[in-house]
């Protein structure tokens, strides 16, 4: 009988046991599925998007990445999130840029224009009205020489013509500002590929004239125009150029090369950059460089060099010198270092939507005997149109 109730016992504590297991084990299976699954949920593709979300996050992803292919839930591993990639700008062609620019360059010059078309349009022009044109053209960083020029140009054609319209006045100075800013080398940029090779641009500058955005813009300009374009960071003095510049690329599909090393040789970096371009055969080689002007010997050495080892591999298309059109006077003693230093083909004035005065387009012509080809009408990544004389003389006159 005791054995039989010991039998009994053994048996209820045996099956106490299993069912204790049994109870436990599912609840510790289902913990570990939760946590599991809260992974799956961090590292799989986000939550479904509800109609009410699509407004905000689905239109501000869709423009600035590639959208990522969804997982098959069966095969979502937790593995680390790619890094977004951003879609590729299309940055609008050139064409059309000035005009379409031309209420920052007219917000700029204002006081210029109308005051020389006030003076000019008194009943009597005595020779302190004259006085009074001319120092408004000086004051406008037109220069002195160009500013006698245009006032006896201008006093010709009033004693020819006699009576002064408004439409008249306006008509003489238009063609008196157009002489004086038309120029026969031609404002065209050599960038196309020529002989089987890439045009190769050098980009020159004092640093903070914005030589660096410029190059950044003129890419994405010339992307805009359906070339592919390489970047050279040579500006290796300046730790965020490259970087900068790499950005830039970066948006509209442009490769940058670039030294690892801080202070790298520039001409070593420009060099690559050209050698690169000719492998890849790509159309246009945009050189950064860096604009130190403590002496004009360090930039002749500096640039001098850059300039001796690129044409080991190939000549050089064009010289864009870069200049602050804030900085008047300034600009100019800069231009001419320049000039003495490498053949500038082309200038390209920034921040001609500041308080630049308009002037400035003429007197750095005349200093250097080189067209400007370029403006920078703005911060923007489009702000960089092709100078086009007519639509600037007329921003002048309003
Ligand atoms: P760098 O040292 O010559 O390479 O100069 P950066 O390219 O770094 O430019 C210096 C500053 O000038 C930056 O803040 C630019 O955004 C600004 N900048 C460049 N071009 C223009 C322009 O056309 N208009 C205005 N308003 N700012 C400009």
């Amino acid at each position: 009988m005791i054995a039989y109730i010991i039998l009994i016992v053994v048996i209820a504590l045996l099956l106490l046991g299993v069912g204790g297991t049994m109870l436990l084990r599912p609840r510790g299976m289902h913990g570990v599925r939760r946590s599991r699954a809260k992974e799956l949920d961090l590292t799989g593709s986000m939550p479904a998007v509800t109609d009410d979300d699509t407004g905000s996050r689905g239109s501000a992803t869709a423009t600035a990445t590639a959208p990522a292919p969804a997982a098959p839930p069966a095969q979502r591993a937790p593995e680390p999130a790619a890094p977004p990639r951003r879609a590729l700008e299309k940055p609008p062609p050139s064409a059309g840029r000035m005009v379409r620019l031309r209420a920052r360059l007219a917000r700029s010059q204002s006081g210029f224009g109308s005051a020389l078309l006030g003076l000019l349009s008194r009943d009597r022009l005595d020779d302190d009205t004259w006085d009074e044109i001319e120092e408004v053209l000086i004051t406008a960083d037109v220069g002195v020489t160009p500013a006698r020029q245009m006032v006896s140009d201008l006093r010709t054609k009033v004693k020819v013509e006699g009576t002064r319209t408004p439409e008249e006045v306006r008509g003489m100075l238009r063609a008196e500002l157009l002489n004086q800013v038309q120029t026969e080398a031609p404002r065209t940029l050599r960038t196309q590929r020529h002989e089987g090779r890439p045009a190769v641009l050098l980009v020159v500058g004092v640093n903070g004239t914005g030589k660096t955005t410029t190059v950044g813009k003129l890419a994405r300009s010339l992307v805009g125009d359906g070339e592919t374009v390489l970047l050279g960071a040579a500006d290796t003095f300046r730790a965020a150029a490259a970087d900068q510049l790499q950005t830039w690329g970066e948006r509209v599909g442009a490769s940058t090369v670039r030294s690892d090393k801080e202070q790298a040789d520039p001409a070593s970096v420009a060099f690559d950059a050209v050698s690169t371009g000719i492998e890849q055969e790509v159309d246009v080689v945009i050189i950064d460089t860096a604009g130190r002007l403590h002496t004009k010997n360090d930039l002749m050495d500096e640039l001098g060099k850059v300039k001796r080892v690129v044409e080991k591999r190939s000549a050089i298309d064009e010289v864009l010198l870069v200049l602050d059109a804030t900085t008047g006077q300034n600009g100019l003693r800069q231009a001419r270092v320049f000039a003495e230093v490498v053949d500038v083909t082309g200038i390209v004035l920034t921040k001609l939507d500041g308080t630049a005065k308009g002037g400035i387009v003429i007197a750095v012509q005349r200093e250097l005997g080189v067209p400007v080809k370029l403006v920078g009408l703005g911060e923007g990544p489009d702000d960089l149109a092709p100078f086009d004389a007519e639509t600037f003389v007329d921003a002048i006159l309003g």
